[in-house]
């Protein structure tokens, strides 16, 4: 039985149980729950606070778990990561009243900033050469400067509409986040070969998500050309039509160009194109 720690309420959550779920596991759904055993793999789900995560996988309490990249930069402990999620993605900033002078980043030299990352912080402030306050405030932080608890923030943005309506600007992008699946460095070799199962399924999951299965139309002498901006996983399939001399192409794509392989398929003589997700993929 192998012990994964999730989110229990928060950003993470979400996400964190649609992965398991599109690995093919089911687990009982409680309100209120603390843990769940999963009825068709060897996992138990610890539901907890997100900071607690890095530490109790490294303590061995949990044996793994998912928690975004800042807090495991935060919480500085000695854990494995085993694989980046892609969701839960943001960046942590600087942000400044937007009326403040700001010339660069030795302005915020003697500044008081505050934030939830202490330690993050102090880091790239060192590394930067610069002297400032940090004031600790555990949530709340862009209301920092408008109550006159500090002249800056540093804190989680998305879109920055949050710093926009508090008045504040982003100065400087300190780091990039995502979710983590994280383990601790001393898994016996039967948690190790569970990890490696589920891992195998996250991985299917993720490749999935990234590509799309795409099928589309083509004359026979514009084949080719075609199949010259359609890579595929390997190479793409061609089946002739039941009439005319027109064949039918199916191929994977990356969702990250995929516009634009989509305006050279049809510039290289492409009709009928269809795109349709995949729901795993297994290279
Ligand atoms: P907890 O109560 O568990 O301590 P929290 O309030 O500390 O929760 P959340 O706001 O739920 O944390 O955010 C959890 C994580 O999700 C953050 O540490 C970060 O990695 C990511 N995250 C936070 N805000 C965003 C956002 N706006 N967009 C995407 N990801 C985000
Ligand atoms: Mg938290």
């Amino acid at each position: 039985m192998l012990r994964l720690a999730i989110q229990k309420k928060g950003r993470l959550s979400e996400d964190s149980l649609q992965l398991i779920k599109a690995c093919g596991i089911s687990y009982p759904k409680l309100k209120n729950r603390l843990t769940a055993t999963a009825y068709n793999f060897p996992i138990q789900i610890l539901y907890l606070r997100d900071d607690d995560i890095p530490k109790y996988v490294a303590d061995g309490v949990a044996d793994i778990g998912i928690v975004g990249e800042n807090e495991v930069l935060e919480q500085n402990q000695i854990v494995s990561t085993i694989e980046e999620l892609r969701f839960s993605k943001c960046r942590l900033c600087i942000a400044i009243p937007r009326e403040m002078t700001y010339n660069g980043l030795k302005d915020l030299n003697g500044k008081n900033i505050a934030t939830s990352y202490p330690t993050i912080l102090t880091d790239f402030l060192e590394k930067e050469n610069l002297n400032c306050n940090i004031q600790e405030i555990t949530g709340s932080v862009e209301i920092g400067p408008s109550i006159g608890l500090s002249d800056a923030i540093f804190d989680i943005v998305s879109s920055g509409s949050t710093l926009l309506s508090n008045g504040l600007k982003e100065v400087a992008t300190v780091m990039k986040s995502q979710a983590l699946l994280l383990a601790n460095p001393n898994l016996s070799d039967e948690q190790q070969a569970i990890l490696d199962k589920l891992q195998f399924r996250i991985q299917a999951v993720l490749a999935a998500k990234k590509r799309k299965y795409i099928s589309l139309n083509v004359p026979n002498d514009k084949i080719e050309a075609v199949t010259n901006v359609l890579p595929g996983v390997r190479s793409p399939s061609i089946m002739p039509l039941a009439k005319g001399d027109w064949s039918s192409l199916h191929s994977v794509i990356d969702e990250d160009d995929f516009w634009e392989v989509i305006d050279q398929i049809k510039a290289a003589g492409g009709e009928g194109i269809l795109v349709v997700p995949i729901e795993k993929m297994i290279l």
